[in-house]
């Protein structure tokens, strides 16, 4: 029977993050997937020739963000990024800037100029409103926009809710909108991850070891794509919300990872310490609960550990531990996900619909988000060819094949000649957020029933989106453990198998 310090069911993003950070504050860990891969949903691959990730990725709040705070401290290799780019909407006649502040927003000409006003009264008044801390989360796009707008418009604000919760504008919260689209701050408590570094240095007792312990704080410079990092450098101060409706400078700290998104998960890899121990193709079936406590897991042995992370779907709990408190379970069938299907497309050649860099969103019928990532990198493409990733949302109402048949439709309507070009097609279906920010849906507690098991991933978090939140999620659960003298506890050696 082995025994570790820490299991953590699970080798997407958070997974492997967690064990970066937890074994480098000292403590053994086994990680445990059920997949022949690690990475989840972080992660990349060749379809004949091309290099497709799973879905396309912008990742975000590079400048300040909890995902940099976690590279800098705890990574020792870094991906490097490249400048996102900009955000655009394809009509069918031409492919317009997103706007990224009211100022822009009044020249938006993609919708109605009555509507533009209206609308931009509503961005104004909502910010107006969490400026003196309303929050709105609970408040619907639907209900906080004017009611005579255009089809188009709706439809517009229908598209972003999309893809800011993955639920319609009469599910998705001002609040979500307001932050995914960067007009409100969203980012990490700079002194956050600050204090919870501090309690090891500070900590009166330690020993020699401990110096071995110590993150690797402020050691590593950051390592940006030079144009990114010359961007970054000009926001050196957080905006206040109203100067940010002005200036709205946030997008710029977004990038997408050189190589493709299996960079992101190299770096992660490359940084684990020895003491890290991965089994693939190992599913957990039970978590072990004696008198309450978290003892460990059963997957194709028995694994003990002092602490249980799970960053699977919190909702499979019910399915790993017998007599959880019904109450509980309840909050967590209340969790809402959503399905995104990404339909990746090989292009025999670039082609000038794609001659941009960034993403483009197309929000009529069946709204899509889509990503030439070939243009950041072109070693994704065979040479002279182009990679570009479409994501839809899944109508769960409807069959996947008719899903899939008319997301095909929407690209080859949108982009004439599209066609012509296709030499390799692939699919992913994917739940993209283990919980979507919908205003009627749950989220899990980092805490569970269960003493010394803890959750961490997408449904444990709100604050911003994907690989985002997960780093959001994994500093909430250090902040938690520290809390619970489960990140520090002195005085005991590392447990050998
Ligand atoms: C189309 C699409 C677009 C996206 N766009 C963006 C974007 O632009 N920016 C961004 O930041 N993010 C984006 N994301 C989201 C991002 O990819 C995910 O949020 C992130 O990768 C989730 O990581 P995770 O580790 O929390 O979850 P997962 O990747 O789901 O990892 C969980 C892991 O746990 C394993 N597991 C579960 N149960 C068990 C068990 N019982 N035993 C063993 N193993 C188990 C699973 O196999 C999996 O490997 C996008 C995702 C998709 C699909």
């Amino acid at each position: 029977m082995q025994k570790y310090d820490v299991i953590i069911v699970g080798a997407g993003v958070t997974g492997l993050l967690s064990a970066l950070v937890l074994s480098k504050h000292g403590k053994k860990v086994l990680i445990l997937e059920k997949n022949k891969y690690v990475g989840g949903n972080c992660n990349s691959y060749e379809v004949d020739g091309f290099q497709v990730d799973t879905g396309p990725h912008a990742i975000t709040h590079l400048l300040e963000g909890p995902l940099k705070r976690i590279m800098e401290s705890y990574f020792d290799y870094l991906p490097v990024f490249e400048d996102y780019g900009d955000y655009f909407i394809r009509t069918h006649k031409r492919i317009v800037k997103v706007p990224s502040n009211i100022k822009e927003f009044v020249t938006f000409d993609v919708l109605p100029k009555m509507d533009r006003l209206l609308l931009s009264q509503a961005i104004t008044k909502a910010l107006t409103y969490t400026t003196f801390g309303m929050d709105l989360s609970k408040q619907s796009v639907y209900d906080f926009l004017p009611k005579n707008l255009s089809k188009d418009t709706y439809e517009f604000a229908d598209a972003i809710s999309y893809f800011l919760s993955g639920k319609d504008m009469k599910y998705t919260s001002a609040q979500r909108v307001l932050e995914g689209s960067a007009f409100l701050r969203d980012s990490v408590d700079p002194d956050q991850l600050e204090n919870i570094l501090k309690t090891d240095d500070n900590s009166s007792d330690s020993n020699e070891d401990d110096n071995e312990d110590k993150v690797l704080q402020n050691l590593i410079p950051f390592n940006l794509h030079t144009s990114l990092q010359t961007r970054l450098n000009k926001v050196s101060h957080p905006l206040t919300t109203l100067g940010r409706l002005a200036t709205n400078k946030v997008s710029y700290s977004q990038g997408y990872p050189r190589k493709g998104l299996k960079s992101l998960l190299n770096a992660i890899l490359y940084s684990l310490p020895k003491t890290v121990e991965i089994m693939v193709e190992n599913p957990v079936r039970k978590i072990l609960v004696e008198d309450g406590v978290a003892k460990g897991v059963i997957a194709d042995d028995i694994y003990l550990a002092d602490l249980v992370i799970h960053t699977g779907f919190a909702k499979d709990l019910p399915r790993l531990i017998d007599d959880l408190p019904s109450s509980y379970v309840k909050e967590l069938e209340g969790i809402v996900q959503t399905k995104s299907l990404t339909i990746w497309l090989g292009l025999d050649t670039t082609m000038e619909a794609f001659n941009y860099i960034g993403s483009e969103i197309w929000f009529k019928e069946k709204p899509y988000w889509a990503m030439p990532i070939s243009n950041y990198d072109s070693s994704l493409a065979p040479e002279g060819k182009q990679l570009v990733g479409f994501s839809f949302i899944v109508d769960q109402d409807k069959g996947e094949r008719s899903e899939i048949k008319k997301a095909y439709e929407t690209i080859y309507n949108a982009i004439p000649n599209i066609e012509d070009h296709v030499e390799m097609k692939h699919e992913q279906i994917i739940i993209p957020e283990k919980a979507a920010v919908t205003i009627n849906g749950n989220f899990a507690d980092i805490r569970t029933p269960v003493r010394n098991l803890y959750l961490a991933g997408t449904d444990t978090d709100r604050r911003s989106m994907g690989i985002t939140r997960a780093a959001y999620s994994v500093i909430e659960m250090l902040r938690i453990l520290t809390t619970d003298g489960n990140l520090h506890r002195r005085g005991e050696k590392n447990s050998s198998p």
